[in-house]
């Protein structure tokens, strides 16, 4: 099936008589015929439902969707994306351990990164994604267990070199995990490039109404752990009778762990009325990011144009930075622009709150044009340090170009440069 087609199809096969729409099943719990039954499943909890904290048959449909679209052997959905990096760190890495991050990712997982998992002993390295893979590789130490990085980062929208990272990664036999969640798998597949874990938030275009929040992690089943120093899965765990990931569940040992150690203890698994939801917004992913890709290359090509803008990302530009990674590695730049405006933190305010169309929110990816100042918003809570090394400046406005007609967009954006001096 092509993608368009998985989008509507893939996860959920209706049998004869059953419904054409994926159900709601709104049960916290699974009946069974005896005690042998039950006791048999938590044995092995692969073999059927046990309880819906971490497994649920309108979420499982969506997994195998988002599963087949990133071209996964596995999948597992979250309440947010947050705990989707959350867990795709702590399935690998225990207190005393570290990994190394991009620096040029989301605001909310550099704090999850710098400070969070600090607090629990995982140490987390930031680099450069342009540094070379020998400065690279001098940020691994014996105890790092994974590298991580974002396919098209927000806010910066610069693209990461997949390939160098998966071989800087590989080369020192960890896995490389990447939010893919700008990007979607519509349009960067990463795992066709070396990535071996994908993470996204699904409240952003997956999802493209904002009427869920939620998250998924999908595993390429490609890394071989037994070749690393992963204990988490090549040593029993003792809270599951003694089980040996690797050796139970081979190439699925990675995903299955997330969910039946990770997503038992934490419980952080969405609701199946989430799960419908994000579905229906799945349906339509393909068409959708085509659609955004168009809009926004218009919205980007006008302010590269226009005398009242520093200077623009949007890796579709060819005058972007960018521009050679993603005609590598995407097959469209999303509907995200960055840009920065004349006049600082100042007039990206007034610009801002000038907009009549587009909405000033704390959301990006949707079918609604909306705008964010990420310097007093999303990333306020970062050094100015850290700021510039997520690439972000007091001027820069995060515009997300939404599905309504471009003109309208454009009219917008223009009534509002007007109201800045
Ligand atoms: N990853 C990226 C790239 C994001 O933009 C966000 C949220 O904006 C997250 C992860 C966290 O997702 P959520 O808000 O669903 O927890």
């Amino acid at each position: 099936m092509k993608d368009a087609t998985k989008c509507i199809h893939a996860g959920y096969e209706p049998k004869n008589t059953e419904p054409r729409v994926v159900p709601i099943v709104q049960s916290t719990t699974y009946v069974y015929d005896s005690t042998e039954d039950v006791a048999a499943v938590f044995d092995d909890p692969t073999r059927s439902l046990i309880y819906s904290r971490f497994a649920n048959p309108t979420v499982m449909a969506v997994e195998e969707k988002i599963n087949a679209l990133e071209g996964g052997i596995g999948a597992m959905c979250t309440s947010s994306g947050q705990a989707a990096s959350l867990l795709s760190i702590l399935n690998l890495c225990q207190a005393g351990d570290s990994f190394i991050s991009t620096s040029e990712i989301y605001g909310g997982t550099v704090n999850l990164f710098a400070f969070t998992l600090r607090k629990l002993g995982i140490e987390c390295i930031f680099v450069d994604r342009n540094a070379s893979e020998e400065e690279i590789g001098a940020a691994f130490r014996p105890n790092t267990k994974l590298v991580f990085g974002e396919t098209l980062a927000n806010p910066a929208l610069t693209v990461l070199d997949i390939e160098k990272f998966a071989r800087i990664a590989h080369s020192h036999n960890v896995p490389l995990i990447m939010d893919n969640t700008f990007a979607t798998p519509i349009l960067c597949k990463p795992f066709d490039f070396g990535c071996d874990i994908v993470i996204h938030s699904t409240t952003k275009y997956m999802d493209g109404h904002a009427v869920q929040g939620g998250g998924v992690i999908v595993d390429s089943g490609n890394f071989d752990w037994t070749k690393g120093n992963f204990p988490e899965l090549t040593e029993p765990d003792e809270s599951y009778h003694g089980i040996i990931y690797t050796e139970t569940y081979g190439k699925m040992a990675y995903i299955l762990k997330a969910r039946m150690q990770l997503m038992r203890d934490f419980g952080c698994y969405p609701a199946a009325h989430s799960a419908f939801l994000l579905n229906m917004g799945l349906d339509t992913l393909d068409m959708r990011m085509k659609q955004y890709c168009e809009n926004a290359m218009v919205v980007a090509e006008y302010l590269e144009k226009c005398d009242k803008v520093e200077s623009v990302s949007y890796p579709g530009l060819p005058s972007d930075p960018c521009h050679e990674l993603a005609r590598k590695y995407l097959k469209g730049s999303s509907g995200v622009i960055s840009f920065v405006i004349k006049g600082g933190r100042e007039a990206a305010i007034r610009f801002m709150d000038s907009l009549k169309l587009a909405s000033n929110e704390v959301h990006v990816a949707d079918i609604h044009t909306c705008v964010l100042h990420p310097a007093s918003e999303t990333h306020r809570q970062l050094t100015d340090e850290q700021l510039k090394a997520a690439g972000i400046e007091a001027g820069m406005i995060r515009f997300s170009v939404g599905l309504e007609d471009v003109n309208d967009i454009l009219d917008d954006i223009k009534q509002a440069f007007d109201k800045v001096d």
